[in-house]
């Protein structure tokens, strides 16, 4: 099932993307985040009950952020080619990382779908994209053998990590990563149970049209599994909190020259089996005016 949250002139709730539309599952079943917290068993009854559900035509609904997650753990330098392009162009190791690389993502960074990107010329003149598969935690997870980290995902979607490349601090990525609208997720969440391997997706990113990364989860440094085991040795994962996998190459402080974005941009991430996450770039301060 691709799962989305979405609002027409009511309240949002949760709806099923299937056949060009979304079929509204109400509001008996309260937020996607309280879907996910009920899990496998509440996915069965919602299939067999909404399997011949109409749809309402995707013009006519607004999608918004899947949900917004307790926390968002992201993974740096997780793409081998990446990792030679970021020491090249951004300053980081030329080895590759032993360990998982983390950092975190406010909830606040939050935008879903066409939501805009906000570009402040005041803060960055380095507005960077990172196409990503989002692992979405659907049991909690404590201690998880990489045999078992599987078993606590309730689906995949996207993040698009956008990062103000020039405002990393001491090292440290959180101003720079963790800014408002610096998360776009969505459009959909994946159910876990049509996508058994998250290691075989293309994924890829254009701006304006323009493909600027292609690449395959195959490339992950880090499988999925072997980031939920090794996150989960030191840090509780909830349901509902999101893992940004890492970026494949083709970031735009690697292009030649570099590029980045500006106010007008429109960015896509496309991820295999899950869809496409669409944002445009707007000036915030002229926004705030
Ligand atoms: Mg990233």
């Amino acid at each position: 099932m691709l799962l989305v949250t979405f609002s027409d002139d009511r309240t949002a709730r949760p709806g099923i993307l299937r056949d060009g539309g979304v079929v509204d599952l109400g509001e008996g079943y309260g937020t996607l985040s309280d879907v996910v917290v009920a899990g496998a068993a509440l996915l069965e009854k919602i299939a067999v009950r909404f399997a011949d559900a109409p749809v309402l035509p995707l013009d006519t609904v607004r999608l918004h952020a899947p949900l917004r997650p307790g926390k968002i753990v992201g993974v740096g330098l997780n793409y081998v080619e990446h990792v030679e392009e970021s020491s090249r162009t951004l300053d980081t190791a030329k080895d590759l990382p032993t360990r998982p690389v983390l950092f975190s993502k406010p909830a606040t960074a939050v935008v879903g779908p066409d939501e805009p990107i906000q570009h402040d010329g005041d803060l960055t003149s380095q507005l960077d994209w990172e196409c990503e598969l989002a692992v979405v935690i659907g049991r909690t997870a404590r201690r998880v053998s990489v045999d078992d980290a599987l078993d606590h995902v309730f689906g995949y979607s996207i993040v698009n990590d956008i990062s103000a490349r020039d405002q990393r601090r001491s090292g440290q990525w959180f101003f720079s990563k963790g800014q408002d609208s610096y998360a776009p997720f969505g459009p959909a969440i994946r159910t876990a149970d049509e996508l058994p391997d998250p290691q075989t997706l293309d994924l890829g990113l254009k701006v304006n049209g323009e493909v600027m990364q292609k690449g395959n989860s195959k490339h992950m440094l880090f499988p999925v599994a072997q980031l939920i085991a090794d996150i989960t040795s030191g840090m509780t994962l909830e349901p509902g909190d999101v893992i940004a996998t890492g970026s494949p190459q083709g970031v735009g402080a690697a292009q030649n020259p570099p590029r980045f974005l500006k106010p007008g941009d429109v960015v896509e991430a496309t991820i295999e089996g899950i869809g496409t996450l669409r944002n445009p770039v707007v000036d915030s301060r002229v926004d705030a005016r």
